[in-house]
Formats: structure tokens, C-alpha cells, sequence
């Protein structure tokens, strides 16, 4: 049986002499592994889809039961180029497959999550802040897996009272009566909270130009991870990658360290 879907690789790797084993992100079904045969090969009409973050039509031969689908044949909608033409800016694009990789599971259908990915690969195509795409990524992926920060008042006692800290432990913002809860509580400035408030409900589509500063974006970070640090137990191999180049960049340029 021949079935179509539409797709995004998160994940290619060589099977074999020739094969390759290709992990895409659909439209229609959710995360799915691909058999394409010969694929490696330059020659190929395989190859160029099974290319990591290659988006298109994919029509694949479903065997009998539950094996893995074979790749008869692939339409590229859209190779992301200019992602490709920057190490920095693939470096987000491997760790973002790589985190939608491992916090969802085959074939339950989210065509959220397809939209988004999509969205975010089109905007670092297109050259925007790959950093803030990250962080707002990350940011929906903490919801995805239920574990958001909560940000409209004090997690302890529900109050809006100002300067706020973040507990990681508890869950979100602690007020300063609260403060004493946590011993590991974080004070974040209120453009970290409120961006971070912002990230839960934005609409990719529509992203404009954000300033953020140095400081904030150190901020954001930190809360983020520590976030997803405390509460999933994934260690991610583009993420130390990500964070070399990071270091890198630092040291090029000193006066943005704070
Ligand atoms: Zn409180």
C-alpha cells in the first residue's frame, strides 16, 4: 500500500552499505522512521530528501505489519539553503530536530508541533534571531511535555506582588514573601519573566523583530535549561555542540559577556 505524507527529517543515519534510516516529522502522523534504499549514494533520487531538515512530500511503500515504511519516492518542498550555509545556524537547527526528537513519541499525530518546527526552520532560513527561536522552541516543547514554568502569579501563594524569583523545583515565580521556599530560587528581571510569559502564547507566525538584550537572553537561557535540566531526563548531543560554539563566539567577543 502507497501512502503520501508530508514531512520533515529530524534524523538521518547510514544503515548499511548504501541505506539510510530517516526519522521524519509529519504533517499527518507524527514522528515515523523511513527505510530508504540506496539513499547514500550520490546519485540517488534519495538523497537530496533524505538530506537532515529536508522538507517535502514523501511516498512510501507500507510493508505488512508494523515494519518500517520504505521511501519509494520524494518531492522537496523546501532543502532550508541558507540554514545549511551557516555552522551556527545548523547548530540550532540539529539541536532542535534533536529535542522534538526526543520528546515525542512514533506515530501520535501533532500537527502543531509539525507547523512549528516548520515555522522555525523557515525563520532561520530566512536569517532571523536564531537564538530567540530556540528559546521560544524550547519554551513550547516545555509545554508540550507539561512541565511550563507558571507565570501569572506566585506559585506558592498565588499572589502578583513583585520582584519576583523563578523556582525551578516549584514550577515557576516565587514572590519575595515566598522567596525563603526555595533556597534555590533564581531573581529574574521582569523582561526575562514577561518574555518567557510571551514564548507560552506566541504565534510564530507572527514574529516581528525581538530586541533582547544581553543580559535577558543569558536569563532566558538559563531559566530554560534549568527547566528542562530538573525536570527531563535527556542529555542531547547537539547541545554540547551548541554550547562550544557558544563559548566561541563569547571569546570573540568579550564586551557581550556580562
Ligand atoms: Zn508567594
Amino acid at each position: 500500500m502507497l501512502v503520501k505524507w508530508e514531512g520533515i527529517v529530524i534524523r538521518s543515519v547510514d544503515y548499511g552499505e548504501s541505506s539510510k534510516v530517516v526519522t521524519l516529522f509529519t504533517r499527518e502522523n507524527g514522528k515515523l522512521g523511513l527505510m530508504a534504499r540506496g539513499a547514500k549514494k550520490t546519485k540517488s533520487r534519495l538523497a537530496a530528501v533524505s538530506q537532515l531538515f529536508s522538507h517535502g512530500y514523501y511516498l512510501c511503500k507500507a510493508g505488512p505489519g508494523t515494519g518500517m515504511p520504505d521511501l519509494s519516492q520524494g518531492d522537496i518542498v523546501n532543502s532550508f539553503r541558507e540554514l545549511r550555509q551557516s555552522l551556527n545556524t545548523t547548530a540550532y537547527a540539529a539541536y532542535i530536530a534533536e529535542l522534538l526528537d526526543r520528546l515525542t513519541h512514533e506515530r501520535e499525530p501533532n500537527p502543531f508541533l509539525f507547523q512549528l518546527l516548520l515555522q522555525t526552520f523557515r525563520h532561520l532560513d530566512e536569517g532571523r534571531d536564531p537564538e530567540i527561536l530556540c528559546r521560544i522552541f524550547e519554551t513550547k516543547m516545555l509545554m508540550v511535555a507539561g512541565i511550563s514554568p507558571q507565570l501569572s502569579a506566585c506559585v506558592n501563594c498565588g499572589a502578583q506582588r513583585e520582584p519576583y524569583a523563578i523556582s525551578v523545583t516549584q514550577g515557576g515565580l516565587l514572590c519575595p514573601v515566598c522567596l525563603p521556599s526555595d533556597p534555590y530560587a533564581r531573581a529574574v528581571t521582569p523582561s526575562t519573566w514577561k518574555l518567557l510569559r510571551l514564548f507560552q502564547v506566541f504565534d510564530l507566525e507572527r514574529l516581528g523583530d525581538i530586541e533582547v538584550k544581553p543580559a535577558t537572553r543569558n536569563q532566558l537561557k538559563h531559566v530554560i535549561r534549568s527547566f528542562m535540566d530538573e525536570h527531563l531526563d535527556i542529555r542531547l548531543k547537539s547541545r554540547s555542540f551548541l554550547e562550544q560554539l557558544e563559548r566561541m563566539e563569547r571569546m570573540a567577543q568579550p564586551d557581550q559577556s556580562d
